[in-house]
């Protein structure tokens, strides 16, 4: 018999969306001895340069031309991705092998090789594969509620992620795929309103300006925080998410407020948490009325040795 470990796996669309989507989640489950596990459906390919700093004199990006530029981000991004996960502290990268789609309404969305492209149950298929070798009680996806940033690739990393929780435990399923595994919890990530209000409140006090204006509330925050189920405190961990953010240097400007308006200790103070909704479990619903506070919160590993041996 062997002792279960403790696995989450979050699954992502791009290289740097691990940094700027529940990266102090990822890293004090780390630190508390979990395997973490992250799959990254695509390579990035049709990102831009976001750091307008790179392409100064003396730096990587220093007169290129446009294709030039797409190959040095093509050269460059997988380098990133391992620092930032190293930095998060992911025990295994594991790409899905799909190519970026693009954004909404754009060539590349059609692209033979793009996640986009790709038939549902070979991409299904594929996570299953992932799910069943690495183990994991927990799974982090998207919301089914990406209004706010319709990215095809960011869409179907949650068209997948369902499915496969579903299929990963049923043997009729890809039974080339491994041993069938059924994780314990599904949850989805979360743009909590409270969370932006706070930031944006605390960078007109502190700083006297904010980047969060009424048309970017309006348009990419709903009011999902009643669907809350689960509420972490990451306070000690925000240092993942401003590390792991630096380490995408063609992908984040380090001046720019939207990402670092506030330092780590001030976030801490306005707002020390990551909020998730528990959207699919074995193990029951939340109570109502009731926020967790732990993802692994009525998981019982004892059952799952017994049901292993
Ligand atoms: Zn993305």
């Amino acid at each position: 018999m062997t002792e279960q470990r403790r696995c989450i796996l979050t699954i992502h669309a791009h290289p740097d969306d691990e940094a700027s989507k529940g990266a102090p989640t990822l890293a004090m489950y780390h630190e508390g001895g979990v395997h973490t596990v992250l799959v990254c459906a695509t390579g990035g390919e049709e990102g831009d340069l976001q750091n307008p700093a790179l392409r100064e004199a003396g730096q990587p990006f220093y007169g290129l031309t446009p294709e030039q530029t797409k190959v040095k981000l093509a050269e460059l991004r997988p380098s990133e991705l391992a620092e930032s996960a190293g930095i998060i502290g992911f025990d295994e990268v594991v790409m899905l092998g799909y190519r970026d789609s693009g954004m909404v309404d754009t060539e590349p969305n059609n692209h033979p090789a793009s996640f986009h492209m790709a038939p549902m149950d070979e991409a299904i298929g594929r996570f299953v594969e992932i799910i069943r070798r690495t183990r994991p009680q927990v799974i982090i996806t998207y919301n089914d509620d990406q209004k706010g940033y319709p990215h095809p690739d960011h869409v179907k990393v949650h068209d997948i992620s369902v499915p496969a929780f579903e299929r990963a435990g049923d043997p009729a399923w890809y039974p080339e795929a491994g041993e069938p595994w059924q994780p314990s919890k599904l949850y989805y990530t979360v743009w909590s309103r409270a969370r932006l209000v706070a930031v944006h409140e605390a960078l007109l006090a502190l700083k006297g300006a904010s980047p969060y204006d009424d048309e970017w509330f309006a348009k990419r925050v709903g009011n999902d925080d009643e669907r809350i189920t689960t509420k972490l405190d990451v306070g000690g961990f925000l240092w993942a998410r401003s590390g792991a953010l630096r380490a995408h240097a063609t992908q984040v400007d380090p001046t720019e407020a939207f990402w670092f308006g506030l330092a780590d200790h001030e976030l801490a103070e306005v707002y020390p948490y990551e909020d998730w909704v528990l959207a699919r479990s074995t193990v029951g619903p939340v109570s109502i009325g009731d926020v967790e506070n732990d993802l692994f919160d009525r998981i019982d590993l004892d059952d799952e040795i017994a049901v292993a041996s």
